[in-house]
């Protein structure tokens, strides 16, 4: 499927851009050695290296580079920082009702039973609960706390800003999975948390790869992975160069966007028709969302019917998040904003790029009305 204007999908993956392909084709033909070796060309490679670290360092913001970890992706680097976080005595790992998977397993996988303290959402809006979270700080019990940025079913934007603000002032580290921030917002501010993790095929950087943003005081003993000494000893394991200098050649293309009220123009337009022809909810609407994310509620029948006919007639959408959707789990994020049983099988998540046109979420919102037509 290459036709990327019925492709509504981009929460799940993105295509890769086209100056990333072109850095990932120059860089697997001449920078294929191993940085970590010590004749020239892997001193190339090295300093390639560095130079990717220090320009990703700059766009988070931060002056830091050793602070930028490079990972296979952002499951990668949920996995290790929550299994961090697990280790400290200090307290319970906060973590919201709308964690991605990768975190939530995570947290089941490596917290001790009664080791955790779940933050609800507000389930109107999918927009975490800061007094909850607050009042946790406050009783002195935690001893990290772990909040998304943006969801990546509702597209909801959480406060992270605040949220930093508030582990600041109680010294208790935070981190964010900015997976799908990351390449449609802007950038300003991320490098306050004290850990942020990324993701290249989220914002057309090429999938397999990824970062994590750490501390700048503390995390000493942190690893990812052990073996090797690459990485700063953060994260053994050979460093895959070509897609690193692809990731960060998207993220510097797509941070220098504009992210104004304009780009949501397609997908407001879209809501507004299936709200008034379909009778259409849509999930998280009262919030500030992704302008690209619009998670709806269909009126009748299954989720699986109207995507199986939406795929017919070219349009690729989700019935939420990728990994949950191909298992027909319930998602753990419809059941925090209170949707039952019934409701969740009727939820499909639209997620355009940043090239999808109004005119192309036009002709998605007509396809959906001749769709409810049929069913
Ligand atoms: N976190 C969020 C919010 C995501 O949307 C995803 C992707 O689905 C991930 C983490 C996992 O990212 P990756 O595919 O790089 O492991």
């Amino acid at each position: 499927m290459s036709d990327l204007s019925k492709y509504f999908d981009y929460n799940a993956t993105t295509p890769m851009s086209a100056t990333a392909r072109e850095i990932w084709n120059e860089a697997s033909e001449q920078l294929w050695h191993n940085p970590s070796s010590l004749y020239r060309e892997a001193g190339y490679a090295k300093q390639r290296l560095d130079d990717a670290r220090e320009d990703l360092a700059d766009l988070l913001g931060v002056d830091a580079p050793e602070r930028v970890v490079f990972t296979s992706g952002a499951t990668e680097a949920n996995n290790a920082i929550v299994r961090y976080f697990s280790r400290s005595k200090r307290g319970k790992l906060a973590f919201s009702a709308i964690e991605h998977p990768c975190v939530e397993a995570s947290v089941s996988e490596f917290c001790e039973t009664g080791g955790t303290f779940e933050i609800p959402v507000d389930p109107g809006s999918g927009v975490v609960d800061l007094d909850a979270l607050e009042s946790g700080l406050r009783s002195g019990g935690l001893s990290a706390v772990s909040i998304m940025a943006a969801n990546n079913e509702t597209g909801v934007l959480q406060p992270w800003r605040e949220v930093a603000a508030l582990c600041r002032e109680q010294e208790i580290p935070f981190h964010s999975d900015a997976a799908q921030w990351i390449g449609k917002m802007p950038l300003e501010g991320l490098g306050e948390c004290d850990w942020i993790t990324g993701s290249g095929h989220k914002f057309g950087g090429g999938k397999g790869v990824g970062f994590l943003m750490m501390p700048e005081e503390g995390g000493e003993d942190f690893h990812a992975a052990v073996g090797g000494p690459q990485e700063e000893g953060r994260r053994a394991g050979t460093e895959n160069l070509p897609a690193i200098l692809a990731m960060v050649g998207a993220l510097e293309e797509m941070s220098g966007l504009d992210f104004g009220k304009e780009r949501a123009e397609g997908r407001d337009r879209f809501e507004a028709r299936v709200k008034e022809e379909l009778g259409i909810q849509i999930i998280g609407e009262s919030a500030p969302r992704l302008w690209n994310t619009s998670m709806i509620l269909l009126p009748r029948e299954k989720n699986l019917k109207w995507l199986t006919r939406l795929s017919g007639l070219g349009f690729a959408v989700s019935t939420g998040s990728a990994c949950s959707a191909g298992k027909g789990n319930p998602s753990r994020v419809m059941a925090a904003m209170g949707l039952d049983f019934d409701e969740m099988g009727r939820v499909l998540r639209l997620s355009g790029g940043w090239e999808s046109t109004p005119e192309n979420w036009d002709a998605l919102a007509g396809a959906l009305v001749s769709v409810g037509a049929e069913l």
